[in-house]
Order: C-alpha cells, then structure tokens, then sequence
C-alpha cells in the first residue's frame, strides 16, 4: 500500500543488528548458544525481547520462526470444556521508519498449540494503531493446518476500542494464524534454488543486506543480445506483502516453462531481470513495511545509500549497468479490494508514448486475466507531482521507460469473492502467471 501515512505514532529507537553471520562466529560452542543468538538477533532493536511464548500445558502461543511476529499480552487458560480461551495479543511493530514518521505494524504470523477441539477467543489489542486502522473492516484472518491449504476466519474489529478479534475451534492441535498466507525466507530460497537450476537462468548475488541475507537476482534469457528488451520484475519492498511474492514464484514458473508459447516468445525478445524478494531482512523478521533500520524501501529510490537501503542501492545500480525498459513493481494494498495499476502520469518524463504503452498493457492484461480490473486504485498524480522516491515513479523518469506499481488485495477481489479463501497464494500465482501476456503484446514497442 502507498498513500500517505496516516496519524503519527511513537518513536522507536533502533539499534543497528549485529550482522548475524558474525554472532555465530563469535557464538559457535554450542547449539544453545546459536539458538538463542538467533532469538536475540531478531529483536535486538535497543528493546527487550517480547514475551511472545506462554509456556506451559495448555494454550501455547509462538512466533519464533522465519516470518513470525506476535507478542502475547495475556491467556486466560480455560478451566472447563466449552468456555473460551481469551487470547490476548499485540503485534510487534516494525523499527522507526524516518520517511514516513512512523514504526509500522499490521503484519501478523503465529502459532497456537494445545488448541484441539477449544474454542479460542483471539484478540490483537493494539490492531486500531496498526498503519492503516481504515483497511480492518471487512478483514478475515487467515489460518492453516498444514502449512499448504490457508483459509479465513471470521474477523470482526472494533472501530472503538481497535481490537481485532476472531473466534476458531481449530480442529488440530496446532493452528497457524497470519494476516496473508506467508512466504517466508526459507521459501524464497527454495524458489531461487529451483529456478537457478533451470536453462537460460543465471543467479547474481547483488550484495548482503544489513541483517547479511543475500539479495537474490535472477537473470532469464540472453543478456548478450542488445536488441532484446530488459525487463525488470521486482517484489516485496514491503515485505507483509506476501502475495507479491506468490505473485513472483507463479510468473517465475511460467516464464521457465519452455513448453509455454507466451514464455518462449517473450525470451526470443527480452531479458528478464528479475527480484523476488526485495526485502529479506523485513521478510525474516516479520516486518510490515520496512527492513532492518527501518527503511520503507519504496521511499529510497532517490538517494539510496549502503547505510539505510543497501537493497534499493544494489538493484538500482544494476539498472544502471545493464539498462531497463520495463519495470514491474508488485505490492499488496491492505485496504481496496481489487487488483490495480498505479501509473506513472505525475513523472516530469510523462508524454504521448508512455502514456500510449501503459494504456496497451493494461487493455492486454483485462484481456489476459478477469482478475485485473481498471476504475478502483489510487488516484492519479497531477502532471510533474510524482514521488520520486517511490520505485516506479523513479525508474519510469530515470530510463523513460513504462513502469508502473501492480497492487493485489489482503482480502479479496471485490467483484469476484471466493468465500473459503479470499484472495489467496492459488490466486496470486496465477495473476503472477497472467501478466506475462500483458508483457507479451507490448514488448515490441517497448523502446
Ligand atoms: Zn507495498
């Protein structure tokens, strides 16, 4: 999501992460310590580590994993069959965030065992002062047994109060709750694996980011014909976006799937360059927004620097080796309920031909997919009023070249409700999949 932020919250002071690589090297006698390093690393943020374990029988509740974010407030253990477990808990928000004067939070992922068969009464207290408050009506919260198979819950909030709360019998003993269905780190690194080992794919590793994950681009066709169009993909600046990157992992397969006649012709005419997970960092730790100095990443894009936004620095210095022609910037918007195009007409570059190539892309991609839709999403930037800080805006006016931000929902596509499931990981990877039509018909006059 990218309008303007909302009210002000509380400053949080950041401490800059050790890199972990080097706690383990100072750390490694033993598996406890590594362990433990590893919890520290992921809150060492000048604070205390939340309270996010309540150990014991009965209900459990964790987010120490890839992806998670949960504290727990408090949990009344029932004492008899048939009455609720309150389940108290607080979303752990993400660092100060100096561009937009805020420490976000909405991002949610954790673990409820001992939960077979009871009725859980769960209740985020403090969702009202989360980013965007607006975007919760009408939210359902989204769970699973397996890990696979993500269904909704029924949600209800409470405008007055702020809390988020939802009632579930999980019919297992353990259930996991998120805001989307995740695709955490490890996930990523299953994606790269498998398309690295594919024909035509080249792995480069722009750089480490400040937590020392690698930053992981992939490099799709023949990058030493200068005639073929560059084709720039990224994903997950804001890493609770997590469709964005269901999106990536769809589009991927397609495009190496050298039995799809839309994958073949458009690698007769471009390179791909593309980056699944902006924000690893942000991903790893359960951030909203932001990596791990707190950086929304799509504000860097102006004067990104080694210090703050080393992921914004690394890519867009390959932009500049290699040159763009396209750039795709893919995001989930936690309010609207539909899939959107936010286009580039405030940049300065703005003129007949970029206007004529967005126009074409969009009618190609109503065509390709009923799930994009044109008429709901942002407004439009008045001539020569673009941020250029933001991603596409920035590449758009820097290369003169279609670019544009693709928005999916956290809850569903308006017009067309799937009630199970809302907009999902199926879901999104299809889009994902689909757009490489869109792709298609414009190639050709691309530059
Ligand atoms: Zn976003």
């Amino acid at each position: 999501m990218d309008p303007p932020q909302p009210s002000k919250k509380s400053k949080w002071q950041y401490l800059r992460c050790t890199p972990r690589s080097t706690l383990f090297e100072l750390n490694n006698e033993s598996q406890r310590s590594h362990v433990l390093l590893h919890a520290v690393s992921k809150w060492a943020k000048g604070e205390a580590a939340p309270t996010n374990l309540a150990k014991g029988r009965g209900i459990n509740v964790n987010s120490h994993f890839d992806s998670g974010n949960i504290e727990v407030v408090d949990i009344s253990q029932a004492q008899a069959r048939g009455v609720s477990h309150e389940l108290n808990l607080r979303i752990h928000a993400d660092p100060y965030c100096e561009s937009d004067d805020v420490s976000h939070f909405m991002w949610f992922y954790f673990r409820v065992t001992g939960a077979k068969g009871e009725e859980l009464h769960i209740n985020i207290t403090n969702a009202g002062e989360g980013s965007f408050p607006v975007a919760w009506p009408g939210y359902q919260t989204c769970a699973t047994y397996d890990r696979k198979f993500w269904f909704r819950v029924p949600t209800t909030y409470d405008k007055d109060t702020g809390v988020l709360s939802w009632k579930h019998t999980p019919a297992h003993d353990a259930v996991r709750y998120a805001y989307f269905a995740p695709y955490p780190y490890e996930q990523h690194q299953t994606l790269i694996a498998d398309c690295q080992s594919k024909p035509g794919v080249t792995l480069e590793m722009l750089g480490q980011t400040l937590d020392g994950h690698d930053l992981d681009l992939l490099r799709i066709g023949d990058a030493d014909d200068k005639d073929k169009k560059k084709i720039w993909v990224i994903a997950r600046q804001h890493p609770g976006e997590s469709m964005a990157e269901w999106f990536m992992d769809g589009m991927l397969k397609r495009l190496l799937d050298h039995h799809d006649p839309v994958s073949r012709k458009l690698l007769q005419q471009a390179v791909f360059y593309v980056v699944p997970n902006m924000n690893p960092d942000g991903t790893w730790r359960g951030h909203l927004r932001t990596n791990a100095a707190g950086a929304n990443l799509n504000r860097e894009w102006d004067t990104p620097t080694l210090e703050h936004s080393p992921e914004v620095y690394y890519v867009r210095n390959h932009m500049d080796l290699v040159g763009c022609d396209f750039l795709a910037d893919i995001h989930g918007d936690e309010e609207i309920e539909y899939n959107f195009l936010a286009g580039n007409e405030g940049i300065p570059a703005w003129d007949d031909r970029l206007k004529g190539l967005q126009d074409e892309f969009c009618q190609a991609f109503l065509h390709t997919s009923p799930d994009f839709q044109m008429g709901n999403g942002y407004g439009v930037d008045p001539p020569g009023q673009a941020n250029l800080a933001i991603c596409s805006s920035a590449v758009g006016q820097r290369y003169n070249c279609l670019a544009f931000t693709l928005e999916m929902p956290f809850k569903d596509v308006h017009y067309a409700r799937e009630p199970v499931q809302g907009w999902s990981p199926e879901r999104s990877v299809r889009f994902g999949a689909a757009i490489l039509n869109a792709i298609l018909a414009v190639v050709p006059d691309l530059r």
